[in-house]
């Protein structure tokens, strides 16, 4: 059996722990209501090559070729799953796409026969732009943090510099592991093209993008630091909002103090 066969390979067993935990994770900060969110890994490198090629799965064809993603193999959370049936078996909550040696098809194998989550085409795409990097990164992971969506609905935070300079001033751990800042984009409908496009430009400068009035997307090397990343910016935006709610404006590091914390 061919789920048998990824269930039962130590390297992808690896890779899908890491997704149980970080599926946890965002199921318990009340981060992924209902089916919200949704992740993706690239494989590739992580298992042994040549990897089998699959015989029990469906094939489609993409809309637009992913030539960089040629005989690559994803993972990526199954349509309608919750973050926690996902933290108890990412494998039945998943989907695992091979590519073919040009990219332009892909076959997918569903070890509980659902389809990939909706947000496929900007997982490919956003994959894709990460091959094209060559910086390493592997995991895509898209949730719903609270806070950070509450800043997004207010008009004079919906400005990259001034959001990112609140968010990085907050504690001296943002500026240490999150120094690019936060990534804005536009209200854009969910799984279109055009989101996937603007993510993109804004991830040719940030790891971490904030979806205006919905969620936040990031980018790493595995689906923790995501995460990491995510939980960071978020715990500066709950700083900023608790002083705001107990009637003060948080004061934020100094240039000075910023200056000294540097990233490690
Ligand atoms: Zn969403």
């Amino acid at each position: 059996m061919e789920t048998n066969h990824l269930r039962l390979n130590e390297q992808i067993a690896t890779a899908m722990e890491m997704v149980a935990n970080t599926a946890g994770f965002l199921w318990n900060k009340g981060w992924a209501e209902r089916n919200g969110g949704n992740l993706s890994i690239n494989l590739t490198m992580l298992v042994s090559q040549p990897f089998p090629p699959f015989t029990t799965s469906y094939e489609t064809e993409l809309s637009e070729a992913a030539p960089l993603l040629a005989n690559n193999l994803l993972y990526i959370t199954a349509t309608g799953s919750r973050m926690r049936e996902v933290a108890r078996d990412p494998f039945a909550r998943g989907c695992f796409i091979q590519f073919n040696d040009t990219g332009s098809n892909c076959t997918i194998v569903a070890p509980s026969g659902l389809l990939p989550s909706s947000e496929l085409p900007t997982h490919i795409l956003i994959q894709q732009f990460l091959k094209s990097q060559g910086n390493g990164y592997t995991s895509v992971l898209h949730t719903h943090p609270t806070e950070l969506i509450a800043l997004s609905h207010c008009r004079p935070f919906l400005n990259q510099k001034y959001l990112s300079d609140i968010l990085l001033g907050m504690m001296p751990e943002a500026r240490m592991f999150v120094p690019k800042g936060i990534g804005l984009v536009p209200y854009q409908k969910p799984g279109t093209v055009l989101l996937a496009r603007a993510t993109i430009s804004a991830l040719v400068n940030h790891d971490v993008v904030l979806w205006e009035k919905h969620g936040v997307l990031a980018v790493g090397t595995n689906v923790e630091e995501c995460f990491d990343s995510i939980d960071i910016l978020n715990k500066s935006a709950q700083i900023f909002l608790s002083a705001r709610q107990a009637g003060y404006v948080a004061d934020g590091l100094t240039g000075n103090q910023l200056n000294n914390t540097a990233p490690p």
